[in-house]
């Protein structure tokens, strides 16, 4: 086998995310193949072979990739729309447009989630796609054609949803599979699809939508097979008062009772948002090792309410950061979440002492990672790593006066990324995507919004 090619990043502040937040003000990275080969303080040691390009990033800080935990990527053409509404008023309102999507709006949609991310910095990203329309063709296969495409890591947890109105359910009948449609189709993705080796680029999570859209059984046995398959399981949880008031009335117990029956507690399991969560909610996650995807600007868009992250992380609770789908936070930025995180917290109840920039910028990163099961392999920035890890530019008239690099990543304004790397390669070039055509994206996925909303306006 020939020697791994070597790309030297010098002359950069370095922000780790190990675990003892060991950060150097001016240090290199050395990326050999697809891993972090060393880094450290001052320049890069003399002699290393097979060197195929030197960057120069004086004035930037060097971190772990973003790493997205939650997301829908479809709606990435249905923005813009009920947007005074909470969270069932806005499920109810939207369900008859998205019942109607098909591969190519869905192709467009994965398209545009995925280039806003990337050249934001995120380098894993997730889709928790649950919307399968019968007829509407391969909506995985395009989903991760999409994220192939981009050059991002990526988890697809594969939705569903079988518990339509006429079973007490939210969404409407047409919208959903059933219980056996959905297993099997959640397990011919797992065979065709997943990746458990250390560098996989894709994986498959086992991910019915949420106690108000899929049956009891469909969460159990959504349970067992992703057990006999060795993959997670992913699903929202305790969003909203009217989600614990729906379980209270269904299954007389509160979300995380419900989901504990079900067997959908467990280190392999995480979820979204997870805002009303009492004491004994949040002992249960961490004693069982359940994580917690936090989506502030979602559950702020949808008045959901404040999750108790910095609760939750004294408790010991695995927590990454998630955009969530873009019809509920249309800019669809992981970078931006660090900082929102951080200020929505410190509006709960803890403050000011609610989280600092180096807890926000770890949601972002290492928590991410460990909350898709890929912490080994990703999330902080250590030699035998994969080689995923962000240029943020420091040096401008936005950030340039905060002495602080993390500081100024987390508090400033959105920090462009010069340089992006997935696997040890490059996929963002000075803010833009280097093997996906932004401004085509951008027709592609107008011309699918109009022609969704077209084919819904005529019923
Ligand atoms: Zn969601």
């Amino acid at each position: 086998m020939a020697a791994a090619q070597r790309i030297v990043i010098e002359n950069c502040s370095i922000a780790t995310v190990d675990a003892h937040d060991t950060e150097y003000p001016s240090g290199y990275v050395v990326i050999a193949g697809n891993r972090i080969e060393s880094l450290g303080a001052g320049r890069a040691p003399d002699g290393l072979e097979n060197v195929v390009r030197r960057i120069d990033a004086t004035g930037h800080l060097v971190t772990p990739g973003l790493v997205n935990t939650h997301h829908h990527f479809y709606q990435w053409i249905t923005r813009g729309l009920a947007t005074d509404h909470n969270l069932f008023g806005w499920l109810v309102a939207l369900y008859p447009t998205w019942a109607r999507i098909d591969e190519p709006m869905v192709y467009a949609a994965a398209q545009g989630s995925l280039a806003v991310m990337a050249r934001g910095g995120v380098t894993t990203a997730m889709d928790h796609h649950y919307v399968y329309p019968r007829g509407s063709g391969d909506l995985s296969g395009a989903i991760i054609r999409a994220a192939r495409e981009t050059g991002v890591r990526f988890t697809l947890a594969r939705g569903s949803m079988d518990r339509s109105e006429k079973d007490g359910g939210l969404p409407p009948d047409f919208a959903v599979e059933t219980l056996d449609g959905a297993l099997a189709a959640t397990e011919e993705t797992v065979e065709r699809h997943h990746d458990s080796s250390f560098d996989a680029m894709t994986q498959i999570a086992v991910a019915p939508c949420s106690p108000f859209s899929v049956s009891t059984e469909l969460l159990s046995r959504g349970a067992e097979l992703a057990r006999r398959l060795g993959v997670r399981l992913h699903t929202h949880g305790s969003e909203t008062v009217e989600e614990e008031k729906f379980c209270h009335e269904l299954f007389g117990m509160g979300p995380t009772d419900y989901f504990e029956s079900t067997g959908w507690l467990g280190e392999d399991v995480w979820m979204a948002h997870c805002v009303h969560m009492n004491d004994s909610d949040i002992a249960a996650f961490a004693r069982t090792g359940t994580g917690v995807a936090h989506c502030p600007s979602s559950n702020a868009r949808l008045a959901a309410g404040i999750a108790r992250v910095p609760d939750m992380l004294a408790a010991g609770v695995p927590v990454g950061l998630g955009v969530d789908g873009t019809a509920s936070n249309e800019s669809g930025e992981l970078h931006t979440e660090l900082r929102n995180a951080l200020l929505i917290n410190r509006l709960g109840a803890h403050r000011e002492a609610a989280l600092n920039a180096r807890q926000a910028l770890r949601l972002g990163t290492h928590g991410g990672a460990r909350v898709l099961g890929r912490a080994r392999e990703i999330g902080s920035l250590e030699p035998g790593k994969l080689a995923d890890l962000v240029l943020w530019k420091l040096d401008t008239v936005a950030h340039a006066s905060i002495a602080d690099p993390v500081t100024a990543l987390v508090f400033g304004a959105a920090a462009p990324v010069t340089a992006s790397f997935v696997n040890g390669a490059q996929i963002v070039d000075n803010g833009r995507l280097l093997h996906v055509d932004e401004d085509a994206v951008a027709r592609s996925t107008r011309a699918q919004a109009q022609r969704l909303a077209r084919i819904t306006a005529q019923g």
